[in-house]
């Protein structure tokens, strides 16, 4: 069994109503996926989280390492891809590129033996997780406080237990935001705030000590990734656990963050940080530190997919008779494409999403869906 060809479908489309996050403006949605061939016809899929363009075109870059290759051997593949880049690699794009293309190959693994991906990493401990709604962006033309108080409503109707809120523009109007959040999904729905870095430390430990009374599981990204001596910072000088790590690549990016203890939760992210075969090195460090990891997931329901199958294997923590079930980040916001790639859409039954037992990552690709809204004009997110 050999690789004979690497592939990557951009996908996009315009959406009507543009939001944004304190770190970047989405006026379309943009997502690209790896698709591997193998000789015998076997083909794996992945996906590449962060600008579409360039991911693909360091996934063609890659391809001349991949072609002949034992899909199998995912292992010395991811090495001898990091390797390839190291030199001006190590984070960003050329791992990013890299994860979509080690989803694939364990996607190929999972199929060539008949089992998920899951089974692969040692076993299912859960065959559902528990979802919580990530949205509550800031659109334009309406009233951020109203809107958003309206949205985490619905959440709470359709049967999430829980709603991430999207925070880092102001603190005081961020303030009015998460108070009438918590009026409107009431005392038990749990709630967490990411500021996605839009603010200095002293306006993040000031939201976070005002911000605690409305009880908050986590403050995600409080400020920039770079500034981990902040982050630490953070955590001695207001009260809500600190969470971070999506943009923290490979077990060397992670390791000073979890080290030196930036964080109460770590969230990698599959399609970011290296793939299946990073990210188990990742959960490895993260429980030798007990340090909590839930992963970041935004992206297709190939992520979502192979987030599911990496979640399926985590182990029990604590173990204990009901331990603590890792959640899964579902994001709600506007992607007609988001499902549709898939002939089974994975979605959420009163928040709990079952996880594929298929072969692989126990999706099957629409591929009518990737024609439909594959990129027409080689336009790149505008923020
Ligand atoms: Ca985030």
């Amino acid at each position: 069994m050999k690789i004979a060809e690497v592939r990557t479908h951009v996908l996009d489309h315009r959406l009507e109503r543009a939001f944004e996050s304190a770190s970047g403006r989405f006026s379309r949605r943009q997502h690209v996926l790896v698709e591997v061939v193998c000789d015998d016809g076997t083909t794996g899929w992945g996906e590449c989280l962060g600008p579409v363009l360039p991911n693909a075109a360091i996934v063609k870059a890659y391809a001349g390492w991949l072609t002949g290759a034992n899909p199998l051997e995912t292992e010395k593949i991811w090495l001898t891809l990091y390797n390839a880049l190291r030199d001006q690699g190590q984070r960003g794009l050329t791992v990013t590129a890299l994860s979509g293309i080690d989803i694939a190959l364990w996607d190929i693994k999972g199929k060539h033996f008949g089992v998920p991906v899951s089974v692969l990493l040692g076993g299912r401990f859960r065959d559902s997780v528990r979802a919580y709604a990530t949205g509550s962006f800031r659109k334009d033309g309406v009233d951020r406080v109203t809107d958003i108080a309206g949205e985490v409503a619905g959440y709470r109707r359709e049967g999430f237990h829980a709603v991430k809120v999207k925070i880092g523009f102001d603190v005081e109007e961020d303030l009015r935001v998460l108070e009438a959040v918590r009026e409107a999904i009431g005392p038990d729905m749990r709630l967490m705030i990411d500021a996605n870095h839009g603010y200095d430390t002293l306006e993040a430990i000031e939201l976070g000590n005002r911000a605690a009374q409305l009880g908050i599981d986590w403050f995600e990204e409080p400020v920039v990734p770079e500034h981990l001596a902040a982050y630490r910072e953070l955590r001695a000088r207001q009260p809500i656990p600190v969470a971070g790590g999506e943009t923290w690549h490979t077990r060397w990016g992670m390791r000073e963050p979890v080290e030196t203890r930036c964080v109460d939760i770590l969230q990698p992210d599959i399609c970011g940080t290296g793939g299946f075969t990073e990210m188990r090195r990742i959960a490895d460090l993260a429980s030798l530190h007990g340090i909590r990891l839930v992963p970041h997931v935004w992206g297709t329901a190939v992520q979502i997919a192979a987030s599911l199958q990496f979640m399926a294997a985590l182990p029990p923590n604590p173990p204990r008779p009901e331990p603590l079930e890792p959640i899964l980040e579902f994001d709600r916001t506007d992607n007609p494409f988001r499902q549709a790639v898939v002939t089974t859409p994975i979605e959420h039954d009163g928040g709990v999403v079952a996880i594929p037992g298929g072969p692989g990552l126990g999706i099957e690709i629409d591929r009518d869906a990737l024609v439909r809204f594959s990129l027409k004009d080689d336009c790149v997110q505008v923020r």
